[in-house]
């Protein structure tokens, strides 16, 4: 085993990363070369693995063995507890410059294991503008130790100036079958069930491992892919439209309330809560602060588990697309295929419906209010 073995369907960006391990251990070593790259960006479609393959890089970097997968360095950084490996996961919108700054300062310490000191910064998209400024200054004279590594969707989701300073590592979505392979090979699924997730989760590794072990999942994304078929009239669009709304919230409820309970009695606790559940004085403000975070962190789970559902109904129509060109490709909703058969319309009227999703996925990302939005489109929908 190596520290790349839950990288799906990503061979060149193992080869780059394990090539760019090399290199830094020669520039540890004194054998120049090259040297180091002190800031990379991974980029990639969500669900590919950008934070994984940063992770490993994290690891390859810090292991003597540039990567083995089972030494002490290794298992700290894959399991996150690595003294010398900063994750920074934005909670809520935006990463604010306050943090930043404080982040930039602790990067430029010494790595306590002489190696490297590594900051992984997920969703660095969501720095705010501000604190990409105080980033950039620390990517432009980074301290001779220090590596950051960025992840984001996409380049284009970074400030330019950052952008050309990294080195790009390009993840791709990767194929059905892979997700399906690393589905029954690592979590024991049956290889049906595997394959029927792993397609139906395009590509997104973590969704099909879920629909593949989450019945309530699974019965979500058939609501959604019953939408078109319940929009008969303008009465019913407006009903579909709340229903896929009031399914992502009570989505993102049921993934946030847990955590968002036991880190606040977590907190309580640091704080000093007596036994009778008093909090001594002076820590209103620091819970005031998590219950913002928090806040912040499940209107992004909404949106995200809205973005999703858009998605499985982009990829209802796609099908229907497939099947109106009389395409040889695969479905990705191969047990609706009789269904989709019989629908009928125009492939121009299906192209419209598709603008309508992918319009109403760019208006909610720039904070239209996700109810209207929604119904703009199931309008859309309806009429085609
Ligand atoms: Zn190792």
């Amino acid at each position: 085993m190596t520290v790349y073995d839950d990288l799906v369907g990503q061979g060149p960006v193992i080869e780059q990363l394990q090539a760019a391990a090399a290199a830094g251990a020669k520039a540890l070593a004194g054998e120049g070369g090259g040297g180091m790259t002190h800031a990379w960006l991974f980029t990639g479609p969500p669900g590919s693995g950008r934070s994984t393959a940063a992770r490993a890089f994290a690891a390859a970097l810090l292991c003597p063995d540039q990567g083995c997968g089972h030494c002490a360095s290794c298992h700290q950084v894959l399991s996150g507890t690595h003294a010398d490996v900063e994750v920074v996961r934005p909670a809520g919108l935006s990463y604010g410059v306050r943090e930043t700054r404080e982040l930039v300062l602790r990067a430029a310490s010494s790595p306590t294991g002489g190696r490297w000191r590594i900051v992984l910064f997920e969703d660095a998209d969501r720095s705010t503008e501000q604190a990409a400024n105080a980033l950039l200054k620390a990517i432009e004279e980074p301290p001779t130790r220090t590596v950051w590594l960025l992840c984001a969707p996409s380049p284009d989701d970074l400030v330019v100036t950052i952008r050309s300073r990294c080195r790009l590592v390009t993840l791709r979505t990767p194929p059905a079958h892979a997700v399906a392979d690393v589905l029954v090979r690592r979590d024991g699924i049956d290889p049906d069930v595997a394959a029927a997730a792993a397609r139906a989760a395009q590509g997104h590794v973590g969704r099909a491992k879920r629909l593949a072990t989450d019945e309530q999942a699974r019965q979500r994304r058939a609501d959604v892919l019953g939408v078109p078929a319940r929009l008969s009239g303008v009465g019913p669009a407006v009903v579909a439209a709340e229903s896929l709304v009031k399914a992502a919230e009570a989505e993102a409820k049921e993934l946030g309330v847990e955590k968002d309970a036991e880190e606040t009695a977590a907190l309580r606790q640091a704080l000093g809560e007596s036994a009778k559940g008093r909090m001594p004085r002076g820590t209103a403000g620091a819970l005031k602060e998590l219950e913002d975070r928090q806040k912040s962190r499940t209107t992004r789970m909404k949106r995200d588990a809205l973005d999703r559902a858009l998605l499985d109904l982009a990829s209802y129509y796609r099908d229907l697309l497939v099947v109106q060109l009389g395409a040889g490709v695969e479905l990705v909703n191969v047990d609706r295929g009789r269904e989709l058969r019989s629908v009928g319309g125009t492939p121009e009227a299906t192209l419209h419906r598709l603008e309508a999703i992918m319009e109403c996925r760019e208006r909610l990302e720039a904070n239209v209010n996700p109810l209207l939005a929604v119904e703009a489109m199931a309008m859309a929908l309806r009429t085609g």
